[in-house]
């Protein structure tokens, strides 16, 4: 089955970013969200990351407009029910996860791939709300989406090759660099890298080995990584990257290298946030 018409449930940062380079491979997308203001919100960020493309020269106003024409956003959930493939990007919690996949399968089409875009929750659980647990994977963009070259795909317990297969090649037709993930373990790859580092990092800073300025600086200049742990947590949320520490805790074998430090935890209570508050690392103690 070719695919030609996917669903994207959730219109936030990540799930708009999806409907994006979905309608870009000429694909037809509805982007369901809960409420008419978030989806209008998700509308207003394709629109404005093309017409940056447009001024870079990227993409012409025309090609702009097309890509935009095939996005229907929506809060019915039932115009997704001829859609070939969907990705859900709700908020990361279990049972909101699970809910909505139980929906999907009531409503779609039974040989429709239904893939979460988690970033580190368990596969097989989600897949146990649905009756099709082996048309079920993980598909994890990276933020922004139309910028990062990388999926991650996840194998849940009864995930089949099929499955892997379909979801790999319209990763592909996407322009994305794939990997498989072949087993259902938190944080699958690049989180379970990444977290480590964060916490270290926090931890140096902790113990006033060295500020947050030179830990970040030292990771640029002496890893080459293009982003310092500190940069990257205001960027992408440090509250995102508190919680799926926290889940690692929770799942993975007791180390110390999951206990979140003190300061990690005191950042949280303070609601500096990074991202959305606009309070992060860079002004701590300001
Ligand atoms: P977000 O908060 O920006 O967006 C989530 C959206 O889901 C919200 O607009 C919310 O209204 C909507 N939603 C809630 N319940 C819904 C429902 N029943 N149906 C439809 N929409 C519903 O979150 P996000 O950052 O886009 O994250 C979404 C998922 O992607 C999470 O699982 C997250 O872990 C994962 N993820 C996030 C990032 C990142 O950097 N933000 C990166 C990779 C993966």
């Amino acid at each position: 089955m070719k695919i030609e018409k996917i669903g994207v449930v959730g219109a936030g940062t990540m799930g708009n970013g999806i409907a994006q380079v979905a309608a870009q491979i000429g694909c037809s997308v509805v982007m369901r969200d809960i409420e008419d203001g978030f989806v209008e919100k998700g509308m207003a960020n394709i629109e404005k990351f093309l017409t940056k493309s447009v001024e870079k020269g990227k993409i012409q106003a025309k090609e702009k407009d097309e890509i935009i024409g095939r996005i229907k956003g929506t809060t019915e959930m039932a115009d997704l029910k001829d859609v070939d493939f969907v990705v859900e990007a709700v908020i990361e919690d279990l049972e909101l996860k699970k809910r909505v996949f139980a929906e999907l399968d009531e409503l779609c089409r039974p040989e429709v791939v239904l893939a979460s875009n988690t970033s580190s929750m368990s596969l097989t659980e989600i897949a146990s709300a649905t009756k099709r647990p082996e048309k079920v994977c993980g598909m994890h963009f990276f933020n922004p989406v139309p910028l990062m070259r990388l999926v991650e795909i996840i194998r849940g317990y009864y995930t089949t090759d099929e499955t892997v297969a379909i979801t790999e090649e319209l990763a592909r037709r996407m322009g994305k660099v794939t990997v498989e993930v072949k087993k259902d373990s938190p944080g699958f790859i690049v989180n379970r890298i990444m977290i480590p580092h964060f916490v270290e990092a926090i931890k140096i800073v902790e113990e006033g080995v060295a500020s947050i300025e030179d830990v970040d600086k030292a990771v640029k200049n002496g890893l080459n990584y293009p982003m310092g742990p500190f940069e990257l947590m205001d960027l992408t949320g440090i509250d995102v990257a508190f919680f799926v520490n926290e889940y690692f805790y929770k799942e993975l074998p007791k180390e110390s290298k999951w206990s979140a430090p003190t300061l990690f935890r005191n950042m949280i209570r303070a609601g500096r946030l990074g991202r959305k508050t606009g309070a992060g690392w860079y002004d701590y103690g300001k």
